[in-house]
């Protein structure tokens, strides 16, 4: 019997394609890629279908047996999309294209985006790139991925490396059929029969057609009429359009797709799933808000927190400038991770992108505009704006001094024998002592020690001096202490009075 149920879930599968994601150091061309394959594939097409931003896309790509294959990316690069996806506990892409300069090397964001992907498990083709300038060095760079553990098959290792220029086009249908070759080796599969399940990758309010997102499916189909939420918003599905624009009656695993009919705009990187009815709706939505207001920060994995940060500044020159100042600001405590940096006025995207990745916006004699201004007001996402550098700077340090944890520090007090014990409560006991070092103050914590060993902790309630409330005793004064903690004092206990003090930490 579950041998059957087996084979039918197997026949259930069919092949899909496979999702990419482009990640790696900031400048090094992972826009340019993708819209260098974005270009080469609608010409290719002679369609002339223009494709709309949608934050992915999927092209068809000839593999050398003549068969026509399909491939999503996920146009929007970096790790903002990527890493809000992981936080938020979503598996969308299958593969990842590490884009590395050939002239440059392995960079802080290379080595971060190795350990978002072997963190994801997902299998990785190295770009080098920028091949068409004369400095690059590919051997160089590859090399230096030695040293991150990242092994091409050059060097003896299995993960596939591409020469490629992202400028002239040089590589990229290497590229792509290397991408092919690593999806047919992952088997991948889904089947397409079952209640939709997917990932949101963008989403914002449309003046007209109010919230939108694009999903990328997993999982089973999702129809016209259904009711759906993420762990944030809840809806039905009142349309669905494909990236060209295309109106379907129903979306299919890998396919990029945007939806509308979200009551209200669900969050970048958040599962989307099919539901039948509206309490098991409520239900998704109760315990998904709870699990994620905890994650404000995006953590490296290391432990220590990023800011991440959106620049924009009037001229090339500022922006070099300003991220000089950044580079040298300390980032032993708080990372600094610059997801964008651009000339320009503050737009509705980097707002949109500040969103999705609880990142901070910095303008240098910018302004927003209209939309980025009241998007920015709605989700609360802070847009700084500065002059003057040295101003820029200060405000950087004074947003990651806030984010340190203050160091706790503590400050020994008093000691007091206990000479009686004289009522005893649950978890109370009113003590009489006698201070034998130091001074007693009121609201500080205790430690009980019996015969020299710790026995149990709490904390000073109140304190009374001939029945008198006080707010200290000295050194060789008797005390009455109303004591709180996790055990019963005894005659003869010496009690160790402590103050803990949060001290800020410096940068
Ligand atoms: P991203 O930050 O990784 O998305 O990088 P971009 O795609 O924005 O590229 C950064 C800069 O490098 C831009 O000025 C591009 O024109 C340039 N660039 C990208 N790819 C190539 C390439 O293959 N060759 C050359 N010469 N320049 C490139």
């Amino acid at each position: 019997m579950t041998e059957q149920i087996e084979k039918t879930k197997q026949e259930l599968l069919k092949k899909r394609p496979p999702v990419v994601v482009v990640l790696g150091h900031v400048d090094h061309g992972k826009s340019s890629l993708i819209e260098k394959i974005k270009e080469i594939k609608i010409l290719e097409k002679e369609s002339g279908g223009i494709t709309q931003h949608i934050g992915a896309y999927q092209i068809e790509h000839s593999i050398s047996s003549g068969n026509v294959e399909k491939i999503t990316f996920i146009d929007t690069p970096g790790h903002a999309v990527f890493s809000a996806m992981r936080s938020r506990g979503a598996k969308v892409a299958d593969i990842a294209v590490l884009v590395v300069a050939g002239e440059e090397g392995v960079k802080p964001q290379t080595k971060e985006a190795i350990m978002y992907i072997k963190k994801a498990g997902i299998p990785m083709v190295v770009a080098i790139n920028k091949m068409d300038k004369p400095e690059s060095n590919p051997e160089k760079v590859k090399r230096e991925l030695i040293k991150e553990e990242v092994l091409v098959e050059s060097m003896g290792g299995k993960i596939p490396s591409i020469e490629i220029s992202a400028k002239t086009g040089k590589g990229i249908q290497e590229l792509l059929n290397m991408i092919l070759l690593v999806a047919e080796m992952e088997n991948l599969e889904a089947d397409f029969s079952c209640p939709g399940e997917g990932v949101i990758v963008e989403s914002y309010l449309d003046v007209h057609r109010g919230p939108t997102a694009t999903i990328i499916i997993g999982k089973g189909t999702f129809k016209l009429g259904q009711l759906i939420a993420t762990c944030s918003a809840s809806g039905k599905i009142k349309s669905l359009e494909d990236s060209y624009g295309n109106v379907l009656k129903e979306a299919l695993p890998s396919i990029p797709c945007v939806m509308l009919g979200f009551q209200k705009v669900p969050k970048v990187g958040e599962k989307i799933q099919v539901f039948k009815d509206i309490s098991s709706v409520q239900e998704h939505i109760q315990v998904g808000e709870k699990r994620y207001q905890e994650r404000e920060v995006i953590d490296a994995g290391s432990g220590k927190k990023i800011l991440n940060l959106i620049l924009k500044a009037d001229v090339l020159g500022s922006v070099e400038a300003i991220e000089q100042v950044i580079k040298n600001i300390p980032q032993e405590e708080v990372f600094l991770r610059i997801l964008k940096k651009d000339t320009g006025n503050i737009t509705e995207f980097d707002v949109k992108l500040a969103c999705s990745s609880k990142a901070k916006i910095i303008g240098f004699r910018v302004n927003a505009d209209k939309i980025a201004s009241k998007l920015a007001l709605r989700d609360n996402i802070s847009i700084l704006k500065f002059d003057v550098i040295y101003d820029l700077s200060q405000a950087i340090r004074n947003l990651m001094e806030k984010m340190i944890e203050p160091e706790i520090k503590r400050k020994d007090l008093a000691q007091v024998e206990v000479l009686a014990v004289f009522h005893t409560d649950k978890n109370r006991q009113i003590i009489g002592g006698k201070v034998i070092d130091g001074e007693v103050v009121l609201g500080s914590k205790i430690e009980i020690f019996r015969n020299e060993e710790l026995v149990g902790q709490g904390k000073l309630v109140n304190l009374q001096k001939n029945k008198k409330d006080i707010g200290s005793a000295k050194k060789g004064e008797e005390c009455g202490m109303l004591y709180e903690g996790d055990i019963r004092v005894e005659d003869g206990d010496i009690v160790h009075i402590f103050k803990e003090e949060k001290e800020k930490r410096g940068l």
